[in-house]
């Protein structure tokens, strides 16, 4: 599989250090609210990766931090009255609602940052050791002048930087250059804290990363993920100390994934233009947003608009619809092929099925393109539908392209069986069948008002050749 990789801006065939291992980190939410579209996906992307890799025969170790201890998380519980504990403690409880709904696996390792204290103050000891590091009147900071490497990922320019910085109100810490950033900040009034060799205090955000990352996967790990925005300077400077403590290399591969912009406008949570995973899944299922994601390559910007989305509904219904009439048919196809033109029909199928999977693994080994992969899986749901047209076609066939079909959606983390729409209750299923026992005995004054009680609970039946089709309305 070849992935493009950040640092060197090319797609590079991925080959794990380890034989057949991947370890990868992906940079997760911090913990003070609901995650929104924006934070879905990454989250639904490296999900994605993850999958398509063990779909490959990998072994795959899936390291996701949360952040529980920033400003951010400390002004939330303030406001509320509550400790960081509690709020992260129900944050991460809220983020697995929304992560299971979106069909997102668990990772082997959620590291929380306070959980690992001890490792970031040995990473820092290690910087300082190595004279990287330094301590000011109100922290403890990383020097950039001592890394001569400094900007690599993000090919940013330390005079460009300075010449931008200088601009900027000239900054109250008495740092040695305003691009230093900290490691360990000294303890302020009202804040949680922890014992250092420095003083009392807490980590800062970047250290957080490359010390949780250290302690689960070790120096150098193969793949490091997270969004675009997170390139500059959370990345860079979590090079910067990973490889100036350890001297070796961190990443191996850097993988970036683009914005999503709401309606045509770059969302940002200060301008009040995002939205919340959990207030989109109460108008649209969490599998129609997940395929919503997956229809553009990981790097490509999203829009995020309404007629996009209910578009999505549109296309993700074809492939339910697909699905259940392969079932349907199958049901009362026979176990042959019965006549010439079904056993040509068959033959058809199995080509197209063929066809499909190459298109779809060829896709997503080409650096994660999703695009491509559904293309593929329409290609498959279109000779489906005219598979299950042609007469006396076997059962056989049908459900072998089903299984293919929900296979090649599965490793995209697409499972129609979680659609609302797919699953008729037992309810429902009997009012059809008694409805159909009523037309066998022509019995069809019952027959119609069971077809007003199936209506009026939401769904349709409608008459095939092979028997009664029931479907959400
Ligand atoms: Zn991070």
């Amino acid at each position: 599989m070849k992935i493009y990789n950040t640092l060197t801006h090319q797609k590079e065939e991925l080959v794990p250090l380890e034989d057949n291992h991947i370890k990868m980190y992906v940079c997760g939410p911090t913990v003070y609210d609901f995650f929104h579209i924006g934070n879905a996906r990454p989250f639904i992307t490296y999900d994605t990766l993850r999958r398509y890799l063990e779909h490959s025969g990998y072994k795959v170790t899936y390291v996701q931090n949360f952040t529980d201890i920033d400003d951010k998380v400390i002004k939330r519980a303030q406001e509320e009255g509550t400790t960081i504990g509690e709020l992260s403690d129900r944050m991460i409880k809220e983020y697995f609602k929304d992560a299971d709904a979106l069909n997102i696996k668990r990772a082997d390792i959620y590291p929380r940052a306070t959980e690992y204290i001890d490792a970031i103050i040995d990473l820092v000891k290690l910087l300082e050791e190595k004279g990287f590091a330094y301590t000011s009147s109100d922290g403890v900071y990383f020097e950039i002048a001592k890394n001569p490497n400094y900007g690599k990922l993000s090919g940013k320019n330390i005079d460009d930087l300075l010449a931008g910085a200088s601009e900027r109100v000239a900054s109250k810490e008495d740092k040695k250059s305003p691009l230093d950033f900290v490691l360990w900040k000294f303890k302020k009034e009202g804040e949680p804290f922890w014992p250092s060799p420095w003083g009392e205090g807490r980590p800062g955000w970047h250290i957080e990363c490359s010390a949780m990352t250290r302690a689960t996967l070790g120096d150098t790990i193969d793949l490091h993920c997270g969004g675009v925005d997170l390139v500059f300077p959370h990345h860079e400077n979590e090079i910067a100390q990973s490889e100036c403590a350890t001297g070796k290399k961190f990443v191996r591969y850097w993988m970036h994934n683009g914005f999503i912009n709401i309606d045509k406008e770059k969302m940002s949570k200060s301008k009040g233009n995002f939205f919340l995973v959990r207030d989109l899944t109460k108008q649209y299922e969490p599998m129609v947003l997940r395929f919503f994601m997956l229809q553009a390559q990981y790097r490509m910007p999203i829009n995020f608009e309404k007629e996009l989305l209910d578009a999505a509904v549109v296309s993700w219904n074809r492939i339910t619809t697909c699905l259940d009439n392969l079932e349907h048919v199958a049901k009362s196809a026979p176990e042959t092929d019965a006549t010439e033109v079904a056993k040509n029909a068959v033959q058809e199928l199995e080509r197209a099925v063929i066809v499909a999977e190459e298109k779809w693994n060829r896709g997503l080994a080409d650096d994660l393109n999703t695009a491509d992969a559904i293309a593929a899986i329409f290609d498959l749901v279109r000779a489906a539908n005219i598979a299950t047209s042609v007469p006396g076609i076997s059962s056989k066939a049908l459900l072998k392209a089903q299984d293919k079909l929900l296979e090649l959606l599965s490793v995209l983390g697409l499972d129609p069986t979680r659609s609302e729409k797919n699953s008729v209750p037992a309810e429902i299923i009997e009012l059809v069948e008694r409805r159909q026992t009523a037309k066998k005995e022509k019995d069809f004054a019952l027959a119609d008002s069971l077809r007003d009680e199936i209506t009026a609970a939401g769904f349709k039946v409608e008459d095939t050749p092979q028997g009664p089709k029931v479907s959400a309305l």
